[in-house]
């Protein structure tokens, strides 16, 4: 008998039929005789309907009221499939993230989980119910009700197999498994059989949304066994987030990332001196905007540029910041910004023993004439900054030139 904590997305529990078909796959793990925790989302599309709600009310909603909001299609699904497995015969109850008591920090709409109290569940479990949590949702100290940010369900499936210390995490989702590149944008993507924990990590850092970056997070520091895999196929092994490097087998890179998340933002004619940075980053960091990429030019007549991004929804507001507190200050010539950016990731642990990919990537990218804007580099990444409209291009022929497409052998 096993523990096992599965999560299913959004398009998972899409629709009734969807509800019903995640109904019959639990009664299949409970028939094996297994404890099984389920971890949902909200119906697909729903979180998005909620904001441009509240939107409609406060166009910059208030984050303690937006996150009451925007909990709630969790908790409709919670009830929803508990219905399905009370109707298959089964034992089931919902909980809400404040009813487990998954205590958060109270940073509103991107909160962290500090600790989760599994007792209860593990008494539900042990009379033989499926439990039912909902993803995304917690609540702080006070009692304010919070959520994760974005894709936030992945992190509560993996806190609670952590906590519970499940046997293994499964992420069910609309795709079957991790793939070399969102298979929405390249078709000739492949499935991988496993991903190194660290590369995973990166991907999801750098904006493959299959696995929000917290969950790996989690799964890495307390090694969870997570499993990605397709809620719309019996059968499948899926992908394996392992934790060991197969170094016979290692691709030299294993995925490419990509995302449009972000905006540049570029500071010109900066004096050239001590404490610079910190003056133009500080003011943005003391707004706690997170900042990304950072490239500052060598001075040829004692000033220089100074360029990074930042979130897009966080751009306007650091934009204000630097126009009206720093550029002055600094004695800066002009704040220019550019929202139609987009980055462009290679991953790979085999990066580490083999030298020219940063020139095989950049010379890819030169025969396609895609200008290059930034580059940052770490021991198992390249990232590319370059205009948003050569993204869906770039992955293609990066991915054709490192050839992803090619069968395993
Ligand atoms: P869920 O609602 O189940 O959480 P998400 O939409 O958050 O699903 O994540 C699944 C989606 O992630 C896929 O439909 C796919 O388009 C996208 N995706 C991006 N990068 C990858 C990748 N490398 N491998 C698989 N899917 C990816
Ligand atoms: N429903 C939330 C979202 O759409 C959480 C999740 O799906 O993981 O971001
Ligand atoms: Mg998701």
């Amino acid at each position: 008998m096993a523990l096992i904590v599965q999560k299913y997305g959004g398009t998972s529990v899409g629709s009734p039929e969807r509800i019903q078909a995640v109904a019959r796959r639990v009664a299949k793990y409970k028939a094996h005789g297994h404890q099984v925790v389920v971890v949902v989302s909200a119906m697909s599309g729903e979180t998005n309907r909620l904001i441009d709600l509240a939107k409609k009310i406060q166009p910059q909603p208030d984050p303690r009221e937006l996150d009451v909001v925007i909990s709630t299609g969790e908790q409709v699904t919670i009830g929803l499939v508990s219905m399905a497995l009370l109707e298959l015969g089964l034992k089931a109850k919902s909980y809400t993230g404040a009813q487990i008591r998954i205590l958060t920090d109270n940073a509103f709409t991107k909160a962290r989980i500090l600790s989760i109290d599994e007792q209860n569940i593990r008494t539900e479990l042990a009379g033989g119910y499926v439990v039912v949590v909902a993803g995304f949702q917690g609540v702080d100290e006070n009692g304010n009700i919070t959520t994760l940010g974005r894709g936030g369900s992945d992190t509560t499936g993996v806190a609670i197999a952590a906590a519970l210390r499940a046997d293994e995490c499964q992420i069910y989702t609309d795709v079957d498994g991790v793939y070399t590149t969102d298979p929405r944008v390249v078709p000739e993507a492949r499935r991988l059989k496993s991903i190194t924990f660290e590369e995973m990590l990166e991907m999801a850092s750098l904006g493959s949304k299959v696995l929000q970056i917290r969950s790996v997070e989690f799964a890495g520091k307390y090694k969870v066994k997570l499993r990605v895999l397709s809620s719309f196929e019996e059968e499948g092994e899926g992908t394996l987030i392992t934790f060991e490097e197969d170094k016979m087998e290692q691709a030299i890179i294993s995925g490419i990332a990509f995302n449009r998340d972000e905006a540049k933002i570029t500071v010109r004619g900066v004096p050239d001196k001590p404490g610079i940075a910190y003056q133009i980053l500080g003011p943005v960091s003391d707004a706690n905007i997170d900042v990304d990429m950072i490239i500052q030019n060598v001075s040829l007549d004692g000033t220089t540029d100074f360029s990074f991004t930042v979130h897009r929804n966080e751009f306007d507001k650091a934009m204000g910041i630097l126009k009206n507190q720093v550029q002055k200050h600094i004695g800066a010539r002009e704040v220019a910004g550019d929202s139609r950016i987009a980055k462009v990731s290679v991953v790979g642990v085999g990066m580490r023993s083999h030298v020219g990919i940063a020139s095989k990537m950049f010379r890819t990218l030169a025969e396609e004439g895609i200008n290059i804007q930034m580059i940052s580099t770490s021991e198992i990444k390249i990232s590319v900054v370059i205009d948003e409209k050569y993204l869906e291009l770039a992955v293609r022929v990066l991915h054709k030139a490192f050839d992803l497409d090619q069968e395993d052998i």
